[in-house]
């Protein structure tokens, strides 16, 4: 696992190379204080043994303390079944989307430790350490959260900011990347509005780095900085929407 930060009692982890073949590229994250456990957007079926192994390299069995999902999306949900039976382990996901976790074949008998995170956020406690879950709706999902880390710095955007195509894992150069985020947050995040109340929110915070579920982090106060702003001008969305479309012929 790559190391994003590391103190006597707290360490923040990741691992990228998980996917393959045709799945998304994405980052799986995990935060450790004083032998807790939690485990970002696990991801898929076919991420979950593999993540799983390399978690007990680095957390004793029953350490894995908390599971947090941002929104409802394959690519982070579909293996919470398989999490929640072989672990002790509390998951938390938007109140909006609790409904629809039975059809990932989440059993009933595990159900119970997925606590709904309420529209206007929570925070988790990890081994003491207040971890924010702060509100990002809309971006992409209606029912969204991204998670701050108070003594790393690190703020976990999930899906905002994601990259495609890209062979870094870190970015270097802010203009250089634009064009790998460009597509997806066009199409994908709803629109500026929201896109506004969030930079709004997150200027708020101290941010050392933005780790993105998807390419590249941005591991720098300055290039978090340069992201936030990118992102609060961005015409995405709804913005874009034509008066009305063809109908197809
Ligand atoms: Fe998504």
């Amino acid at each position: 696992m790559i190391k994003l930060f590391e103190n006597p009692e707290h360490k923040n982890l990741f691992v990228n190379d998980l996917s393959s073949g045709q799945m998304i590229q994405a980052n799986q994250h995990v935060i450790i204080h004083n032998g807790e456990g939690i485990v970002l957007d696990p991801g898929g079926h076919k991420i979950y043994t593999k993540l799983f192994a390399k978690l007990s390299s680095q957390l004793k069995s029953n350490g894995l303390k908390h599971i947090f999902f941002s929104h409802q999306d394959p690519d982070i949900i579909a293996a919470a079944n398989g999490w929640l039976m072989v672990t002790d382990a509390r998951a938390y996901l938007s109140a909006l989307w609790m409904r629809f976790i039975p059809h990932f074949g989440v059993d009933e008998m595990v159900v119970g430790r997925i606590t709904p995170i309420p529209d206007a956020g929570m925070v988790v406690h990890l081994g003491g350490v207040p971890l924010k879950l702060i509100p990002a709706h809309f971006l992409h999902s209606p029912g969204n959260f991204q998670l701050y880390d108070p003594v790393s710095k690190i703020l976990y955007t999930g899906d905002l900011g994601a990259s495609l195509g890209t062979e870094y894992a870190y970015v270097e150069d802010f203009d250089a990347h634009v064009p790998a985020m460009e597509g997806f947050h066009r199409r994908y995040i709803a629109n500026n509005r929201a896109l506004r109340t969030w930079a709004k929110t997150v200027k708020n915070l101290e941010i050392d780095m933005i780790a993105p579920q998807h390419g590249a982090l941005f591991p720098t106060p300055e290039l978090s900085r340069r992201f936030i702003e990118w992102a609060e001008n961005l015409q995405c969305g709804t913005d874009l929407l034509a008066d009305c479309y063809p109908i197809p012929a």
